[in-house]
């Protein structure tokens, strides 16, 4: 089946299947999406959860984190991991943020990924869920249940993004991205997708050949 004729029923089951998703780190602005977001490389949004809520009152605005003693600072964020690179990631970034954007995070994606170590997905990460501005977010869980599904050939996240860029309507990008991350969380997981239980298998290339599925027509 086409990619272009399987959106419309994806979309529209992925919206029955989780019609409440939200980013699931903890955030009350940008600034703290973003630090949260640097945080969760290579670690579970529940532990990034953990520590941000003494992080973000120790650190209130990017002049704070441009300022840090750097130990002080891997010192707060040592239960995440890769904690040494994570506190240089964001001291560079809010040293920027300071010098650039008066301490303010940018709501382009342009400015975004301007911004040292942030990459598209990161941007848009920012850009849907702390300025409400469409962005299609390919992570790890997007990028396989987008393959799987046969919504894209590409392997590579921003050819991915693109492709569903031109598939799902603008207005549902953020959404339709979350959904695709929960999917891959609950049901299409890496190792064991469970097909048999997914709504989207009438939809799903990879879940059809491996089910003896026949597709809708
Ligand atoms: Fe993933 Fe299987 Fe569902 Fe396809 S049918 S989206 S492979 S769980």
């Amino acid at each position: 089946m086409d990619p272009a004729a399987k959106i419309g029923p994806v979309l529209e089951l992925l919206e029955q299947q989780y019609p409440k998703v939200y980013v699931t780190l903890d955030f009350s602005n940008p600034l703290e999406l973003l630090v949260a977001t640097v945080l969760s490389a290579q670690c579970t949004d529940v532990r990034v959860n953990q520590v941000t809520p003494a992080l973000f009152k120790k650190y209130p605005t990017a002049a704070h984190y441009a300022q840090a003693p750097v130990a002080e600072l891997e010192q707060a964020i040592y239960t995440t991991g890769f904690f040494r690179q994570k506190a240089k990631s964001i001291q560079g970034l809010c040293r920027a943020l300071v010098k650039d954007y008066v301490g303010q995070v940018p709501s382009s994606l342009e400015e975004l990924v301007k911004l040292p170590g942030v990459g598209r997905k990161t941007a848009n990460v920012i850009l849907g869920n702390a300025f409400g501005i469409p962005g299609i977010v390919v992570d790890t869980h997007c990028g396989r249940v987008a393959q799987r599904l046969g919504l894209t050939k590409e392997k590579d996240p921003v050819k991915i993004e693109f492709d569903l860029m031109g598939l799902a309507p603008k207005e549902r990008w953020t959404r339709f991205s979350l959904q695709m991350i929960w999917h891959g969380r609950a049901i299409c997981t890496a190792k064991n997708p469970q097909c048999s239980r997914c709504p989207l298998l009438p939809y799903c290339d990879y879940g059809q050949q491996a089910m003896g599925a026949v597709a809708p027509k």
